[in-house]
């Protein structure tokens, strides 16, 4: 079937999505903010208890009835998808479900976002799907596409997941392309095919959409993991072990650090094919794993390895970048000259981003602090910041204490950072907390980022704030993500954030790590 629809997104969409408890009614009561709360609907009187039971069409149609009735506010066309709501607000899907099929064999008029949301509850039932169900939402998904030529993304979303679960799954590869042509399809979407695909046997296609999802930094859902977990199971001890490794080798490779629920399941999978696992607690200063007694890898550099990292970081990302068009390169060719007949600097810090990370506190105070840490350890610092900053009173007080290099105030600062840390030698650090991320991938090759990274791991300080105070969070001296020593495996794991929605890099050393160690013996 050639897919030809167009989507859009109306802002009624976003009224459809579950959990979403309270309806704004019209054009004309937006105005006025009349608003329907879901939980005052189910409270406020016996409508709600009589729609837990099975009930039948004249008792649906009295209920709906009764509903427009007594609240004047609600209009037809959004009934019914506050009925489901109310159905599905305490898990009573199956009577969501038989709703919508009363309405549908009633010949109610059924707009796409009811249609959409009555292919949501099959995702809210994914786990006890029949056979007829699935026959059901296909079938469903194809009187929607007959119907209507646009779909808004929110309905989208809903026929791809619903589809995914499906024999028909594959077919959502086509449905993602034509939502790709108008809105960017969320981390749910792609989580749903790649499980799918990999639930169906097909490692080809979950592995490209798992890599489309970080590549997008959007976080893989949970559900990836738990098909992948089922594929590895499919055959043998040797499958199920290479394709672990194969998922540990993918989190080195975008640096994902996984959630603690996750690896928990893997290590609690992996006793059964001769692993022995353990959460455990590593020091970021030791290295050191009690479980198997091996230490974390230690980041080194060569000094070859880190000359052909220096050069390439000069090359790709400061003059072979748009960085370079901000830079004024008669600044830069002045800064070089600088850094030559003052270098080799212990530290340099980034002034500028120091100034704005803790806006409470007087402008150059933490700036000031942090250029005196380094000077009372016998350090000698170089900060780099913005010509205005000289204006401010207590400037002198870091001139005293450190070399500065003011550029101007619209010029890049990080291609000076990297650049004075890597012209002083293996030894220099910086302080900054920028991620540095777009410097990265401006290197493209992809070993050489994994150097950058190290590099980073190993020479950025960063200040951190809590509620304690602030503090210097030193260079790593362990390789801070998943590693192998030996037969031994490390994943170091986060617990679970909601919040966070994108997939950050990880700049902190976990203290969580599972060990998962590889005993050959036991399998025989
Ligand atoms: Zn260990």
């Amino acid at each position: 079937m050639t897919l030809f629809y167009k989507l859009y997104q109306p802002l009624r969409s976003h009224f459809y999505k579950f959990n979403i408890n309270t309806y704004v009614l019209s054009k004309q009561s937006y105005s006025a903010k009349k608003i329907v709360h879901l939980e005052t609907l189910i409270t406020k009187d016996d409508i709600y208890e009589e729609m837990k039971s099975d009930l039948s069409t004249v008792e649906w149609k009295r209920i709906r009835e009764k509903i427009l009735q007594k609240n004047t506010e609600i209009t037809p066309s959004i009934v019914d998808s506050i009925i489901i709501d109310m159905c599905v607000k305490y898990f009573h899907v199956n009577n969501a479900i038989a709703y919508f099929k009363f309405l549908r064999e009633n010949n109610y008029s059924l707009n796409a976002g009811v249609i959409g949301k009555y292919l949501k509850l099959y995702i809210l039932k994914q786990n006890s799907l029949t056979n007829a169900d699935k026959i059901e939402i296909v079938e469903t998904y194809n009187d929607l596409m007959q119907k209507y030529q646009y779909l808004d993304s929110v309905t989208a979303e809903e026929c791809i997941i619903s589809l995914c679960l499906t024999d028909e799954w594959e077919k959502t590869q086509d449905i993602i392309e034509m939502v790709k042509i108008t809105t960017s399809p969320g981390s749910a979407i792609y989580s749903a095919l790649a499980s799918a695909a990999f639930r169906n046997g097909k490692p080809n296609i979950a592995w490209k959409t798992l890599t489309d999802i970080v590549l997008r930094k959007q976080i893989p859902q949970k559900n990836i993991y738990l098909s992948h977990l089922q594929y590895c199971l499919l055959e043998n001890a040797k499958f199920f072990n290479n394709r672990l490794e194969e998922m540990f080798h993918f989190w080195i490779k975008h640096s994902i650090i996984p959630y603690d629920q996750i690896i928990r399941a893997y290590a609690n999978t992996a006793i059964k094919y001769g692993w022995s696992s353990d959460r455990v607690t590593i020091s970021k200063k030791t290295g050191n794993c009690q479980h198997c007694g091996n230490f974390l890898s230690k980041i080194t550099f060569s000094k070859d390895e880190f000359q052909k990292l220096a050069k390439c970081v000069m090359d790709k990302v400061i003059i072979g970048s748009d960085i370079y068009n901000k830079t004024n390169p008669k600044e830069l060719l002045k800064f070089k000259e600088f850094i030559e007949n003052t270098k080799p600097f212990d530290v340099v810090i980034d002034g500028l981003n120091l100034t704005y990370m803790n806006l409470s506190a007087p402008k150059l105070h933490l700036l000031i602090n942090i250029v005196e840490h380094f000077k009372k350890r016998g350090k000698k610092v170089l900060v780099l910041t913005r010509k205005h900053q000289r204006k401010l009173s207590e400037f002198k007080h870091i001139e005293r204490n450190a070399f500065v290099f003011l550029i101007d105030n619209l010029s890049a600062d990080d291609p000076y950072i990297l650049y004075a840390t890597m012209a002083c030698g293996m030894n220099a650090m910086f302080v900054s907390s920028d991620l540095m991320r777009q410097h990265k991938y401006s290197l493209q090759n992809e070993d050489l980022q994994h150097k950058f990274k190290k590099w980073q791991f190993s020479h950025q300080y960063f200040i951190k704030f809590s509620a304690t105070g602030m503090r210097i969070q030193d260079p790593f001296i362990y390789l801070p993500i998943v590693q192998k020593s030996d037969n031994c495996w490390h994943v170091p794991c986060v617990t679970e954030d909601l919040s966070k929605e994108t997939l950050k890099e990880f700049y902190e050393f976990s203290d969580k790590w599972y060990c998962f160690k590889y005993n050959e013996k036991k399998m025989y």
